[in-house]
């Protein structure tokens, strides 16, 4: 593994790990450091397990020291490495949704269904064998329960609308929120003059955009000085992205509806939501090549497309 690995760190003993997922800044974990523990707050694949330890070892921090795991929600780039990270931190608790936490501790539910949706070979090659995660450490968190890191204070909301096992994570010494997927994808390549370039991400099977909509809302009350995105790291500017999240859900949600019935749905609606992506990117002010953003955009194109073709036949009931 390499020893170079991305590591940004922000006010308040916030750190984004680059997990080393698919390609470079696409995929974060978070350390929340604080004077007598740390928190781990999404854990990447397996490979990000090792990648997370070192950092925290080149931070002059012990592996004891990590006093909670959580993740967001369990979509295996955020918590496929759940159970390598949990062996390797003998203190720790993970912290995962109601809904999520059976999928942690029996992973084989999750394997299945994301073959499904990524194929075999693409599974085997970013994911492995799933670990368990052994049920006496694992904490079910719901709405409005809190935890203290040291004498940090984080707080959990349930924040449903891109899967429904989805919570988000407060830190009010920071004002931020740490979003997992309900406040959408923000890549740092895309950024310009005008600030951060934002998109909402629904995959199968779980996309609901009045709900994420009212996730996103909910998280704007608190008046959050900033965004802890998994993909990619800390934005600001949270009022305007937030108004950016509503209108692309809304936008998500007509493009499916415009699309039902159609006989080539799938690729018309995959080729407007590129051409969506790029025509908003360039009046964002983002200057690289058609070819470029559409490598990008590659892997959300095909992800949104299914999260919005699942909610056209299963969703809407
Ligand atoms: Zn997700």
């Amino acid at each position: 593994m390499t020893d170079c690995i991305t590591a940004l760190e922000y006010e308040g003993g916030i750190i984004a790990i680059d997990s080393g997922q698919v390609r470079p800044q696409m995929a974060a974990c978070y350390l929340l450091e604080t004077d007598s523990a740390v928190a781990v707050i999404e854990v990447g694949n397996n490979e990000s397990a090792d990648r997370i330890i070192k950092v925290l070892q080149s931070r002059g921090r012990d592996v004891a020291e990590v006093s909670h795991v959580i993740v967001t929600h369990v979509h295996l780039d955020h918590a496929g490495g759940a159970g390598k990270l949990m062996q390797e931190l003998p203190n720790a608790s993970f912290l995962v949704h109601p809904r999520g936490a059976r999928h942690m501790i029996d992973p084989s539910r999750l394997e299945a269904s994301a073959r499904a949706v990524y194929g075999d070979e693409t599974f085997d090659e970013m994911h492995g064998t799933l670990i368990p995660v052994p049920e006496d450490r694992v904490v079910i968190v719901d709405e409005g329960d809190s935890t203290e890191v040291g004498k940090r204070r984080l707080e959990f909301i349930d924040t449903p609308g891109h899967a429904r096992h989805h919570f988000c994570v407060w830190d009010e010494q920071t004002r931020g929120w740490f979003t997992g997927d309900t406040f959408g994808i923000s890549y740092r390549e895309l950024d310009t003059a005008g600030g951060p370039f934002i998109f909402p991400t629904t995959t199968p099977i779980q996309f609901d955009p009045p709900a994420l909509k009212a996730s996103i809302r909910r998280m704007m009350e608190s008046k959050p000085e900033n965004m802890y995105l998994t993909h990619f790291g800390r934005v600001r500017d949270t009022e305007r992205l937030s108004l950016d999240m509503l209108s692309g859900v809304d936008y998500l949600a007509e493009l499916g509806e415009r699309h039902d019935g159609d006989e080539n749905r799938t690729s018309n609606i995959q080729s407007e939501l590129m051409d969506w992506l790029i025509s908003r990117a360039r009046t964002h002010g983002v200057t690289c090549s058609d070819d470029d953003l559409s490598e990008v955009f590659a892997g959300d194109v095909l992800l949104n497309s299914q999260g919005i073709e699942f909610w056209l036949d299963h969703g809407r009931d």
